[in-house]
C-alpha cells in the first residue's frame, strides 16, 4: 500500500484534503464464517482535491492483486436496471456507427459479458479484458471472447500491432479504478481505430459532493471525475472529449464520447462552463463537504437507535461496496442491523467487512420481516421497492441514508 504524495493525473504537488473517513476494511471484501475470527486489515481512506487539474482523488493505492482478487464477488449481470441501461447503450451505438461483422467492439473491465453480449447478439466480433477468473469464465460461456489480465498501455500496443484495434471501446466504472490512470488512457489512444470512439461511464463528482454520496467513496475508486478534470486528462493524451452525457445511474455518472478527433460539442462546452460557474473546479466547492458527511452520520445514528429504542427491528438492503463504506463510517453494527440482504447468490451466507452483519437472500425480508430496511444500495431504489412491494404492503418501510436520512 502507497500514499500518493502528487495528483493521480497530472502529477502536481500541493493535493489538499477534503475529508477524512478513517481508517475502514477493503469495501468489497465481503468475510466468509470461517474468516470471522481472523484478522481484517483497514487501510486509511482520506480524500483529496488537486488545484491544478481539479481531479479529486484518495490518497492511498491499494495494490490491485490486493483489491480484486480471485474471490471478487462483483458479477454485473444481477442489477436488471445496469443490464437494460447497459443494452441500451450497445445497441443505440451499434445503430449510429453502423457495426458489422467487420467491426470490434472491446470492454475494459467487461466483468461476466453483461455488455458485450448484445454485440455479440449481433455478430459484431467482441473481446472483453478483466483481470477476474470468475466472471471472465462466465462471460466465455456465453461467447464473449475474454482476456483475462489487466488493461494497461502495454496490452493496447501489443493488440494494435495484432491488428485488433477497436471501433468501440466500453469502460464502464473502471477509470476510476485504476492505479495507473494515464497508463490506461494512453492505452485507449493506442488502441482505438481512427475514427473509434471510446464510451467511458464515470460517477460525476458533482453529484457526489451536492447529494453528500460519501459511501461512494472506498478504496476500489481512486479518482472522482468532472469534466474539467477529464478534459484535462485526455488532452495530455491527444484524445478528445467530444460529447457527454449526465445519466442517473450510480447517483449521478457522466458518459464520456473520447476520441481522437477534436470535435468538442455543445454539451462539453456547456458542461465545462457550468463547473465554472459552480466552482467544480476550485476547493472551496469542496470545503463544506466534510461538515455535511458528519451530519448525515449524526442524523442516521439517532433515527435508527431512537427506532431501536421504541423496540424496532431493522435490516438492511444491498451488501454492495458503498454500504461497506457507510457502516464502517458512521459506526453501524449489529447492534442496530440484524441482517442485511442481497440478491447476490455469492454474496449470501457472507459477513460485512468491518461490522460483520450476516447477509441473505431478499427472500429473508419476508421470513423476518423487519419493521424497517435502511437502502444501503439507494443507487437502485426504485428497483429494489418494486421487488420487495410485499414487503412494503405487509407495513415494512424503508429509510433511506443521504443526502439526508428519512423514512420513505
Ligand atoms: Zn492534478
Amino acid at each position: 500500500m502507497a500514499e500518493i504524495t502528487a495528483c493521480r493525473s497530472c502529477g502536481a504537488a500541493g493535493l489538499e484534503p477534503v475529508l477524512d473517513l478513517g481508517r475502514t476494511p477493503l469495501a468489497d471484501r465481503l468475510v466468509t464464517q470461517a474468516g470471522l475470527a481472523g484478522p481484517e486489515p483497514r487501510y486509511p481512506l482520506a480524500v483529496a482535491f488537486c488545484p491544478a487539474c481539479g481531479l479529486v482523488q484518495i490518497r492511498e493505492t491499494v495494490p490491485p492483486e490486493v483489491l480484486f482478487c480471485e474471490d471478487y464477488p462483483y458479477f454485473s449481470s444481477f442489477s436488471d436496471a445496469l443490464l437494460r441501461h447497459s443494452r441500451a447503450n450497445a445497441l443505440e451505438l451499434i445503430a449510429e456507427r453502423g457495426l458489422g461483422p467487420t467491426s470490434l467492439a472491446v470492454e475494459l473491465a467487461s466483468n461476466d459479458g453483461y455488455l458485450l453480449k448484445n454485440y455479440v447478439e449481433q455478430g459484431i466480433p467482441v473481446l472483453g479484458i478483466d483481470p477476474a477468473e470468475g466472471p471472465a469464465r462466465e462471460a466465455e460461456k456465453i461467447g464473449v471472447t475474454t482476456l483475462q489480465t489487466f488493461f494497461t498501455a502495454a496490452l493496447a500496443r501489443q493488440l494494435a500491432d495484432e491488428g485488433r484495434r477497436a471501433d468501440v471501446i466500453h469502460a464502464n466504472n473502471v477509470l476510476a479504478h485504476v492505479a495507473d490512470t494515464n497508463g490506461f488512457v494512453a492505452g485507449i489512444a493506442s488502441l482505438l481505430k481512427e475514427e473509434g470512439v471510446a464510451v467511458i461511464e464515470v460517477p460525476y463528482v458533482r453529484d457526489l459532493i451536492e447529494h453528500v454520496e460519501f459511501d461512494t467513496i472506498y478504496h476500489e475508486h481512486l479518482c472522482y471525475f468532472s469534466v474539467t478534470a477529464l478534459d484535462h486528462l485526455f488532452r495530455r493524451h491527444g484524445l478528445y472529449l467530444n460529447r457527454v452525457r449526465r445519466l442517473a445511474i450510480h447517483g449521478g455518472s457522466l458518459r464520456l464520447y473520447v476520441a481522437r478527433r477534436e470535435r468538442v460539442g455543445e454539451s462539453v462546452r456547456s458542461l465545462l462552463a457550468e463547473e465554472r460557474a459552480a466552482g467544480v473546479d476550485r476547493l472551496d466547492f469542496y470545503r463544506d463537504f466534510a461538515t455535511r458527511v458528519t451530519g448525515v452520520k449524526r442524523g442516521l445514528l439517532e433515527l435508527l437507535r431512537g427506532l431501536k429504542a421504541q423496540g424496532k427491528t431493522l435490516a438492511a438492503y444491498g451488501a454492495a461496496a458503498k454500504g461497506a463504506t457507510l457502516i464502517n463510517y458512521i459506526g453501524i453494527g449489529p447492534d442496530l442491523i440484524d441482517f442485511v440482504v442481497d440478491r447476490n447468490t455469492f454474496k449470501q451466507g457472507r459477513y460485512m467487512p468491518g461490522q460483520h452483519i450476516p447477509i441473505y437472500g431478499p427472500d429473508h425480508l419476508l421470513e423476518a420481516r423487519p419493521d424497517y430496511v435502511l437502502l444501503l444500495a439507494w443507487n437502485f431504489a426504485e428497483e429494489i421497492r418494486a421487488q420487495q412491494a410485499a414487503y412494503e404492503a405487509a407495513g415494512g418501510r424503508f429509510i433511506v441514508p443521504v443526502p439526508e436520512p428519512r423514512v420513505l
